[in-house]
Order: C-alpha cells, then sequence, then structure tokens
C-alpha cells in the first residue's frame, strides 16, 4: 500500500517540478523582455505599460502564449509516462478494428514500459469529450511473457 502511495506522490511530483520549471522559464523570459523597456527592476514596468504600449503587450502576450505551451507540454509529456518508473513509454501499437469491433473492439493505441510496469491504452476516437487515458499495471510482464516468473526461479 505504500509502494502505491510513494508511486503516486513521485508522480505527482515530477509534474510539480516541470511546472515549477515552466514557470521559471516564463518569469526568466518576461523579465528578459523587461530589459528593454526602462526602467529595468523586475515586473515593475508591467501596470504601466500593459494595455498602453503595442509593443510591450504584444511582447507580453508572446511570453503569455510561450509559458502557455511549457505547461501544456508539461501536461502532455507527463501523460505518456510510466506512473512506476517515470520513464517515457513506448512501443505505441494500434489494436482494435472499426470493421470488426465487436471482436476486437474499438481502435485505440497501446503505449508500454520498457521495463514491463504497465500499458496505457489511449483511445484514436474519442465520442464523449475528452475521455482519459486507461493505465493498467502489470506485476512482472516480461516475467509472464518469458513464463519466468521470480519464485520459479528460486530454489
Ligand atoms: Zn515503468
Amino acid at each position: 500500500m505504500s509502494g502505491r502511495i510513494e508511486q503516486s506522490v513521485r508522480y505527482w511530483a515530477f509534474l510539480l517540478i516541470k511546472i515549477c520549471v515552466a514557470a521559471v522559464v516564463s518569469g526568466v523570459l518576461l523579465w528578459s523582455a523587461n530589459l528593454f523597456w526602462a526602467p529595468t527592476r523586475f515586473f515593475d514596468m508591467v501596470p504601466y505599460l500593459f494595455g498602453f504600449d503595442l509593443l510591450y503587450t504584444t511582447v507580453t502576450g508572446l511570453v503569455f502564449l510561450a509559458s502557455y505551451g511549457l505547461v501544456y507540454l508539461a501536461f502532455l509529456d507527463q501523460r505518456y509516462r510510466c506512473r512506476v518508473c517515470l520513464r517515457r513509454l513506448r512501443m505505441p501499437v494500434e489494436t482494435g478494428s472499426w470493421s470488426r469491433m465487436l471482436q476486437f473492439g474499438r481502435p485505440r493505441l497501446e503505449y508500454i514500459c520498457i521495463y514491463g510496469h504497465g500499458k496505457l491504452n489511449v483511445e484514436e476516437i474519442q465520442f464523449t469529450g475528452t475521455e482519459h487515458p486507461k493505465w493498467k499495471q502489470h506485476q512482472d510482464m516480461w516475467s509472464e511473457l518469458y513464463g519466468t516468473k521470480a519464485p520459479d526461479l528460486d530454489p
């Protein structure tokens, strides 16, 4: 039980770290944009120029778009990470078929952790809005695949 809590904390802490890095990068971008307008103190000129100076407002808007993109990339990257070891999920395989839906299910992409911790099913078409991908954790997928379970190896 504590192992699952530790995995969950690591997973969400990693996302928090990425968001903090994105915030720092955004702050540096805004600070460097503010260097071109006097006075050069940090965040000092935002209330005076934003909305009144077209160039400053445009640059600030671009910094906002870059910041939003960084946060989006942080969440997108987190979606395709292993919930156990935080490595990127690999080997996307298309499964299912529209013409044989009753036999194989709806088309979706399956990503696996290369260390066998689990797999992620992402629906190809999302009918009812955004459907969250389904993570299925395995105990030891490679041992099951090769038929070499750990208790069998021990004498
Ligand atoms: Zn893993």
